[in-house]
């Protein structure tokens, strides 16, 4: 930038030196001017003077012979002088002798008339004149001039004031040019080189070169100037070095295919690519600095930060989870990689969207394990749940059941009806099937008309599950064998299924369904419509307990139940008791064993109804046999009761109102019941016994030693009696275990204060045992089977023998 010649450095020094030289040599020419003016004041009157004296004697003797013409030449040689204008000479009279006079300068400008006006001198000079040192003779009177003086003296103070201004615009002019040519010029220079240095940044040669400060000052700048462009350069090309790899890495990034995230370990995003920005659905909002959590599906914050930390211990490299975008989940494949940098932890994330592998993988699944028509599991998959099913079951000791299904004449259907209508009714039984069995089992489709079920876990003993696969096949069939409403027709079709129960020694998921399938063919063969289990022995219980349960519901109103009796005695023979055990006398001329049907019973709900028969019929019997009168020795009638019998609200007051109806007193009354029937509703329970025990009624716990036999229950209940269980006392000897534990049985007794009778009784060696032990109550073929109400009523009355 040039300067501006105002801002000149050397303008202003020219101008400053200028003014002060001007002004200092106003000052000294004033003084000098005023010294002069006083100089002149005192040197004029002096040469006045001196020219006075000079011509004194020669006036003095003009005067004194009175001679007027030397008196004249005096006074023309005194006006001779330039700054006297009037010379006279009189004498001591007065009277002129002789006078001279020429005009005094009247010319004047302001400077002179100044100066005159400044002479302080007397214009008017007397010269006493006198001879021979004492005698007057006359006076010489002469005029000055001051106007003269003035001009003559102005004349020189201006020529001194022209020259003084000269002098000091000389100097100031010298000075300038010394200036300029050591500081304005290099200076100007130097400011140029730095203003052209900003425009073109080369340095070609020095504006300056002396050595002296302002050369070092260019010298330094120089180099610090040089300096600067040589770090400009280096930081310029580091700089485009960054951005050439910033822009390369973000090149990289963003034609990487996948999407990138590079995360800091709390989640936080701290940098993203597009595809990243695409996948998430989050195209140009920012989303650096938030946590990637809270689009996961799979992590929480809690357990993605937790994550992390598995990653950057190199643990995991990938994983798989689903992006929550507002389009809905999007399943991902992601590699992460852990990067350190500056000594901070990193976790660089590649997701790639699987979502079509996903969708290929579910199809390949479906494919591979369903039934396309009915959508229902197909072989492979129900061969693999029936293999899982098989392995649990050894371990948990539960059954299960696999039943296959054959449509009876569906290849009729087919043929006469096509087959857009048979796969119709396939995936109508598909559904029936589906809504009649229970959540955990799996309905297969094996092709054609083949359905095959599994059922795990059903029953805890095989016999329970072949119960159930029963009743369950029934419904099966019922269900299936209701018609089919297609194209406004009516379409009736019957099954045939075929049972295996697994799990058996050795045996493999396809011998289960090879089983099933040949009791399949058999149910068949057996005239359709019906069910067959592969084991025939499972095959008859079955059909035996679903022909009980069938029975059962006339059974009451037939009468076809009676109860029987086994007297219980004392050591010396003596009729303590009895316990009422029921019979059921089935029409076909069997008489079945409660064993065989109180399960069923209880399973069905029917042992309600029977129980309350039994509870009316043992206390109508026992009031009949007090009427005839009891032997002194027994003391009362044990009826064994049933957990649901026993829990239905208004068991308590059943049992009261029948004993105020045959009028039969409570301590005549035992009660049996089981430990676990206890256990399972301990409040209740113990609640309704205390009610019980009020009227005297009294409690056996029946199969003592097969239960918990939980002391803490126990003693908290208004029990009576524990029946020692068969198990412990068939063949029992001395010192055996079963002698151990009805040791404690008898001592547990003992300490709640009841009574011990023992059950099953066979031998004199079991009976001797149970003596020796401290057990003295006995119920058992030993002394009497169970017997018909007359028979025991006869026995009431005869002692018997033992041995
Ligand atoms: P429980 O209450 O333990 O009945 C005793 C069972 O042992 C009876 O079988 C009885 O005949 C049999 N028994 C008695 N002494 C001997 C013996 O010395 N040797 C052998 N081997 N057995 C003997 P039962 O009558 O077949 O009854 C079986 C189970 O049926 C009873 O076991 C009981 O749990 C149930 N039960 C029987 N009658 C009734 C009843 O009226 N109501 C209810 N709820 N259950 C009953
Ligand atoms: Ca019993
Ligand atoms: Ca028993």
């Amino acid at each position: 930038m040039a300067l501006r010649f105002r801002h000149n450095i050397a303008y202003k020094q020219a101008r400053s030196v200028l003014l002060i030289a001007i002004v200092l040599g106003s000052i000294s020419t004033a003084i000098q001017i005023y010294l002069d003016l006083i100089q002149e004041n005192k040197s004029s009157l002096e040469s006045v003077q001196r020219v006075v004296s000079l011509h004194k004697d020669a006036a003095s003797s003009a005067v004194y012979r009175l001679d007027g013409a030397s008196a004249h030449i005096v006074t023309d040689a005194l006006i001779s002088h330039p700054a006297i204008y009037n010379a006279e000479l009189r004498d001591d009279f007065g009277d002129i002798i002789a006078s001279s006079f020429h005009e005094p300068q009247t010319e004047s400008n302001f400077l002179i008339r100044l100066a005159a006006e400044k002479f302080n001198i007397n214009t008017h000079v007397e010269e006493k004149l006198i001879i021979e040192n004492s005698v007057k003779t006359g006076t010489l009177y002469v005029d000055i001039d001051k106007v003269y003086i003035a001009s003559d003296f102005t004349g020189r103070a201006v020529a001194s004031m022209l020259l003084g201004f000269l002098h000091a615009v000389v100097m100031a002019l010298a000075l300038l040019m010394f200036f300029y040519r050591y500081l304005s010029r290099p200076i100007v220079d130097i400011a140029n080189w730095i203003a052209q240095l900003g425009r073109d940044k080369q340095i070609d040669t020095l504006p300056y070169k002396s050595e002296d400060e302002l050369g070092y000052l260019v010298k330094d700048f120089s180099d610090l100037w040089q300096d600067r462009q040589q770090k400009n350069l280096q930081l310029n090309s580091s700089v485009a070095e960054l951005s050439r790899s910033e822009r390369f890495s973000r090149s990289l990034m963003d034609n990487a295919g996948d999407a990138m995230f590079l995360c800091d370990t709390a989640t936080r995003i701290i940098r993203l690519n597009n595809q990243a920005e695409k996948l998430l659905g989050r195209i140009n909002e920012n989303l650096i600095n938030e946590p990637l959590s809270q689009f996961s599906h799979q992590f929480s914050d809690q357990t993605l930060t937790a994550f992390y930390t598995l990653i950057i211990n190199d643990e995991v490299t990938t994983y798989e989870d689903d992006f929550i975008t507002d389009e809905g989940l999007v399943p991902v494949e992601v590699r992460a990689n852990r990067i350190n940098l500056d000594d901070t932890d990193y976790i660089l994330l590649t997701a790639r969207d699987i979502s079509l592998r996903k969708e290929a993988e579910k199809q390949i699944h479906e494919l591979a394990y369903f039934d396309p028509l009915t959508k229902l599991p197909n072989r492979r998959l129900f061969t693999d749940r029936l293999s899982s099913a098989i392995e649990l079951h050894k371990e948990n000791g539960s059954f299960g059941v696999v039943l296959y299904l054959d449509l009876d004449r569906f290849k009729t259907i087919n043929d006469s009806l096509g087959h857009g209508i048979g796969d119709e009714i396939l995936c109508l039984i598909a559904k029936r099937l589906e809504n009649v069995l229970p959540a955990k089992a799996t309905c297969a489709r094996f092709g054609g008309d083949e359905f095959v079920l599994l059922l795990p876990e059903t029953a805890e003993t095989e016999e329970l599950c072949a119960e159930y696969s029963a009743h369950l096949s029934q419904k099966v069939l019922s269900v299936l064998s209701m018609p089919y409403e297609i194209e406004g027709q009516q379409l009736y079709s019957s099954t045939s299924i075929g049972l295996a129960i697994f799990p058996d020694e050795n045996l493999q998921s396809e011998d289960f369904l090879r089983q099933a399938d040949t009791a399949l063919y058999r149910a068949k063969s057996l005239g359709r419509n019906g069910f067959q289990f592969f084991d025939q022995e499972m095959q008859s219980s079955a059909q035996e307990r679903l022909q009980i349960e069938k029975g059962l519901h006339q059974a009451v109103d037939n009468g076809e139940f009676e109860l029987w009796f086994q007297p219980q005695y004392s050591s010396n023979l003596e009729m303590l008791g009895a316990e009422s055990l029921i019979r059921w006398n089935h029409p076909d001329g069997h008489v079945i064993m409660p064993g065989q049907f109180i399960q069923v019973a209880e399973e069905s709900g029917q042992i309600i109804e029977i129980g309350n028969w039994i509870l009316q019929d043992a206390i109508e019997k026992l009031a009949s046999w007090i009427e005839q009168g009891l032997p002194e020795s027994f003391s009362r009638l044990a009826v064994n009761i049933s957990p649901m019998q026993f829990m239905q609200v208004d068991f308590v007051s059943n049992v009261f109102r029948t004993l105020e109806k045959w009028n039969v007193p409570g301590s005549m009354l035992e009660l049996e019941i089981t430990e676990n029937m206890l256990l399972n509703n301990f409040e209740v329970a113990q609640k309704k016994m205390g009610l019980l025990k009020q009227r005297g009624i009294t409690f056996a716990i029946d199969d003592f030693g097969t239960g918990y036999s939980s002391l803490k229950y126990l003693q908290h209940l208004p029990l009576d009696i524990l029946k020692i269980d068969r198990s412990f006392v068939t063949d029992i000897r001395t010192g055996s275990e079963d002698a151990a534990i009805v040791e404690v049985i008898i001592a547990t007794a003992e300490k709640l204060n009841l009574s011990v009778i023992a059950e099953g009784v066979e031998t004199v060696e079991e009976r001797d045992v149970l003596c020796q032990l401290g057990c003295h109550c006995y119920q058992g073929y030993l002394y009497s089977k169970p017997l018909r109400e007359d028979a025991f009523v006869a026995q009431l009355t005869h002692p018997i023998t033992v041995e």
